[in-house]
């Protein structure tokens, strides 16, 4: 059984459609696979269309964009109910912070004598509700400016480059009580990764499960095998769930193909009973795993 958690399609910033993306799946030899596209979940629906079609066990997330004393966390949420109000709140502000961006990235890059305009990252977008730095990427990219979005970030959009701009982000503690309360399950997205600026450590997510935290992502291709053996190991102290995933965007980022890392069966059945234990303590009409 080979499983994938971490998936992004257009509805954020993959460049496949959530149908294209069940179709790579089930081609990949995947046989269960997670959407879990940038804090919003415009993809589901038809995804889960996809998989009953194809054949596909699907599991529907989101990765939401979080922060924890004071350093970007993005965490992975599975199955809670999309309709729950404090979780539907939080994520109107993250699309709004994410947005509101745009012209502030757009401004500092012509004050590097780059001219892109919204219209251009409007173009890449092509109608997702996630518009947002990737986006700006890939105009970069179809002008010529860059090869591609690594390029992208490493030269103008991540921390700490010239046309880096600072959004809003959920508190990470209120986020993993939302998912809870909303009856899915949370785990932490490379927490290790290129991206942290600050490692959370054993006792820092020992505190985050003390709160509803269910597992981290220890399989991910920001992870040396250093990073992974450690990491693991600190899940098996805590009885954290431990998964792997390819973090897959399509195109949009390489190395990063289907299956490429992937969660034990035994993790993911686990993950799956703290998922049924959290929606029925939340009440809430929580999303089924679509299964073939
Ligand atoms: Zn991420
Ligand atoms: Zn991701």
């Amino acid at each position: 059984m080979r499983i994938d958690l971490h998936t992004h399609s257009r509805a954020s910033d993959g460049t496949q459609t959530p149908t294209e993306l069940v179709g790579a799946a089930v081609a990949a030899g995947l046989d269960v696979l997670a959407l879990t596209d940038h804090d919003t979940t415009d993809g589901w629906a038809e995804a889960a269309e996809a998989a009953e079609r194809q054949g596909l066990e699907l599991v529907r997330g989101m990765e939401l964009s979080t922060r924890h004393q004071d350093h970007g966390v993005h965490l992975l949420a599975y199955l809670p109910d999309p309709t729950y109000p404090p979780l539907v709140e939080e994520l109107d502000r993250v699309l709004a912070g994410r947005r509101g961006r745009v012209p502030t990235m757009i401004a500092r890059l012509r004050e590097l004598g780059i001219g892109i305009d919204e219209e251009d990252v409007r173009r890449a977008a092509a109608g997702t509700a996630a518009t947002g730095r990737p986006h700006v990427a890939d105009a970069l990219v179809a002008r010529g400016v860059v090869a591609d979005r690594t390029e992208a970030f490493d030269r103008f959009l991540g921390w700490g480059r010239p046309a880096h701009v600072d959004r809003y982000a959920a508190p990470l503690v209120d986020v993993i009580r939302h998912v809870a309360a909303a009856g899915g399950v949370t785990v932490v997205a490379h927490p290790w990764g290129r991206s942290s600026r600050r490692r959370p450590d054993e006792q820092d997510l020992a505190q985050l499960q003390e709160i509803g935290l269910a597992g981290i992502e220890v399989d991910h291709q920001d992870h040396d095998e250093p990073t992974r053996a450690e990491l693991r190991a600190i899940a098996r102290n805590l009885g954290l769930v431990v998964t792997g995933s390819s973090d897959h965007h399509g195109a949009g980022k390489l190395d990063h193909e289907l299956g490429v890392n992937t969660t034990a069966p035994e993790e993911y059945h686990r993950l799956l009973d703290l998922a049924a234990a959290a929606s029925a303590a939340s009440g809430r009409r929580t999303p089924e795993v679509v299964r073939p």
